[in-house]
């Protein structure tokens, strides 16, 4: 595993990999990140079928072209940015005949690491070279050009990608072969699920039996309960300011995403026998939530926990 920082190099220096980037997905994430490339040089053709993320990208400075091949049509690197797996392999279907020989592919969408490994497959067999790189840092992170990059695939094409992936990046961690940068990022936002409730668990708890939110933070910030999820994204109005919590639970980290990725491990879980009990139901309890609240901050699981207790106790 290799890990840089934007303080490593020159932010956009060193274009290992030519400055021709076709870029496929201009959604919250894409539009942001394919700016910044623009921002520092870099020759964007954009492609994204909703004609308001079009204008948004010209208005980026990008090139807007009128299909998907033709953003992938004489680049050096092709970045998408797209919803799920079975698109990235639709999109690839037809982008990969159309590339040059030797082509950069990085898809930084969340997807299946069975997708991910089979895409980089396809990459490959097609005579290109590919990435998977998924980030976190959520849309403020694409717009500050501060997300954490998790890759997977060559030391080679991760070492060519790196100028790319840093001007879009403040950490870019080489995680292992292709598919290894989706398991990262799936195994800790199962973590972080997970985590979550258990805090929401214990706070609600704590309500019940007299505890306020502030003595449960003094204590548990500093004993062996602690996590980055109370101390840096507590769930409750007032022990951390900057929590979605204090802004009525606007997103920060929507709940219909973290049931998205919570719904990837639990694939992954499966299919690969693992025992992963929280993990799987994890994926539950966000599935259910999502149902009514999806557009919700993911934190704001602690209110459904207590609205689901208050019921369970008076009926
Ligand atoms: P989004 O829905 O806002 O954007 C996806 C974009 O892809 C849309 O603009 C859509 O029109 C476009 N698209 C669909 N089909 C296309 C095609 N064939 N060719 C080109 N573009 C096409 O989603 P987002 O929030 O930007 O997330 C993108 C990816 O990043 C997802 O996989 C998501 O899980 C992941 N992610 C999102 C966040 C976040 O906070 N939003 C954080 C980390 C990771």
């Amino acid at each position: 595993m290799s890990t840089a920082s934007r303080s490593d190099s020159m932010r956009g220096g060193g274009r290992a990999t030519g400055g021709q980037i076709g870029f496929l997905g201009l959604g919250h994430m894409g539009a942001p990140m394919a700016a910044n490339l623009v921002r520092a040089g870099y020759d964007v053709l954009a492609f994204d079928p909703v004609p308001a993320a079009q204008e948004q990208a010209r208005k980026d400075g990008a090139t807007v072209v009128e299909t998907a091949v033709a953003a992938a049509t004489d680049r050096d690197v092709v970045i998408t940015m797209l919803p799920n797996g079975k698109l990235v392999l639709d999109v690839y279907a037809d982008l990969l005949p159309a590339a040059n020989p030797g082509t950069l592919f990085i898809d930084c969408s969340t997807i299946d690491v069975a997708d991910a490994k089979e895409a980089a497959a396809r990459t490959v067999a097609a005579g290109h070279r590919a990435l998977d790189a998924p980030v976190s840092g959520g849309v403020a992170g694409a717009a500050a050009g501060t997300l954490t990059f998790m890759v997977g695939g060559a030391a080679a094409d991760f070492a060519d990608a790196l100028p790319v992936l840093e001007v879009m990046g403040g950490k870019v961690v080489h995680c292992g072969d292709a598919g290894v940068g989706q398991a990262a990022k799936i195994c800790n936002n199962m973590l972080l699920g997970i985590s979550m409730i258990g805090l929401s668990e214990a706070l609600v708890l704590g309500e019940k039996l007299g505890l306020s939110h502030q003595s449960f933070f003094d204590v548990v910030s500093t004993a062996s309960g602690q996590s980055w999820a109370l101390t840096s994204y507590c769930p409750v109005p007032g022990p951390v300011p900057t929590s979605p919590a204090n802004n009525d639970y606007q997103p920060g980290f929507a709940t219909a995403l973290m049931t998205k990725d919570l719904g990837l491990a639990a694939n992954a879980l499966r299919a690969n026998g693992i025992d992963g009990q929280l993990g799987a139901l994890a994926a539950e309890i966000y599935t259910r939530f999502n149902q009514t609240d999806g557009g919700k901050d993911f934190s704001a699981i602690v209110t459904d926990i207590r609205n689901r207790s208050e019921q369970e106790v008076t009926e």
